[in-house]
């Protein structure tokens, strides 16, 4: 095995330039343009040849080792997020109102320091590894269409791994948890529909306002009352309109909310429980609705095998006491796509330090020192699955 943490140490000052770069350009979601082109530009510096225009803005990536063997895909995304930045860096973004605050320029920089390093030993590997670089992470989701785009054939992808800088894992420390991991998210808009009138004839009216209150609590009793407790769901109501006076009745109310469940079997029953609820508490007051449900990302189910790489990997990297398992999180992530079809491990390159505030944030930023970790680790388990 070639000294790996040396040849990481030689390209760490380009990934860091290259995450600076990246994080001066933020786009949003399938208009990832700039960024696209700057990671076209590096790859094929580095000789790797590169497909483009992959689901809009994506592009792939191809190192082939010197001896055949399988395949094993280093996912990074390339979104940014509409947020106005606020950290004063020299680096800081110069598109208004964009923001890599997600960390995603981090994503991208360290797979490409992986395909710097995975190059120079390119002769000594046994099979193939493949660079994702997705548009739209952050929504409505580039890996399916990526997906559909055939990403995971020519080769055949057996193994997909990446990570996420994550502020719940102290800085120096990598997270790594086998199984469900993150949850599948779905959406939900929901429309009363009721009679108007005026506010002093109730028994001439439907209020569909009412009616919606009513919804939004049997709603959380779906989660509170018929799933098994040791089953971790959530039913989020996160927008309730209705009415404009003080006097009239309203005809309508607009609900919109989303679920989640790392189980599969609840994640197939969302929207039959919510018809329940809605067909009951509408019956009984008169009301009519329309449900309008949008299923999300799958949950990210982490494979037992390749997280026991990518751990004894973590290990080499920061040192058996700095690998940790991190708390599952209801939050989703597409990378879940990937895992559809090859075994995988999304891992946790741990940011977390005082006073740096969390992703989404307008002040979001993370010690840099912590990318030649996840360059190295990157590296290390895809020699590892390869073998
Ligand atoms: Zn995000
Ligand atoms: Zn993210």
């Amino acid at each position: 095995m070639p000294d790996i943490g040396r040849l990481v140490g030689e390209y760490a000052q380009m990934v860091v330039d290259a995450r600076r770069a990246l994080h001066r350009i933020p786009e949003m979601a399938f208009a990832e343009k700039k960024t696209s082109a700057f990671v076209e530009a590096y790859l094929e510096r580095e000789g790797i040849p590169v497909r483009t225009g992959i689901a809009g803005t994506g592009l792939v990536g191809l190192l082939e080792g010197g001896k055949s063997g399988p395949t094993v895909m280093i996912r990074a995304d390339m979104d940014a997020l509409p947020i106005a930045e606020e950290t004063g860096l020299a680096f800081a973004s110069v598109h208004e109102g964009m923001m890599h605050a997600c960390g995603h320029d981090a994503h991208m920089a360290m797979a490409l320091g992986a395909a710097s390093v995975l190059n120079r030993v390119r002769g000594d590997i046994r099979g193939n590894v493949k660079f994702v670089f997705q548009p739209a992470e952050e929504g409505p989701g580039g890996a399916r269409p990526m997906i559909e785009a055939g990403v995971m054939e020519n080769p055949t992808v057996d193994y997909a791994i990446g990570c996420h800088v994550w502020p719940d894992v102290p800085e120096g420390t990598i997270g790594v948890r086998a199984g469900p991991f993150m949850a599948a998210m779905d959406r939900f808009d929901i429309r009363i529909i009721g009679k108007g009138g005026h506010g002093a004839m109730p028994h001439a009216c439907v209020d569909a306002l009412e009616v919606g209150t009513q919804v939004v609590s049997a709603l959380q009793r779906i989660v509170s009352r018929h799933m098994n407790p040791l089953e971790p769901a959530v039913v989020s109501i996160g927008s309730f309109h209705a009415g404009a006076a003080f006097n009239i009745i309203p005809q309508e109310a607009t609900l919109s909310g989303t679920t989640r469940t790392f189980n599969e079997a609840i994640w197939a029953s969302w929207e039959q429980r919510l018809h329940t609820v809605l067909r009951g508490v509408c019956a009984a007051m008169g009301a009519d609705y329309e449900l309008t449900f949008v299923k999300g990302f799958p949950p990210t189910v982490n494979d037992d095998t390749v997280s026991e790489v990518v751990r004894r990997c973590a290990e080499q990297v920061v040192g058996p006491e700095h690998v940790v398992e991190p708390a599952r999180t209801m939050g989703g992530e597409d990378m879940a796509y990937y895992f559809q079809r090859a075994k995988g491990c999304y891992y946790a390159l741990g940011v977390k330090r005082e006073g740096f505030p969390a992703v989404h944030n307008p002040k979001f930023n993370f010690n840099e020192g912590v990318l030649r970790l996840g360059v190295e680790t990157h590296c290390r388990v895809a020699l590892e699955l390869l073998g």
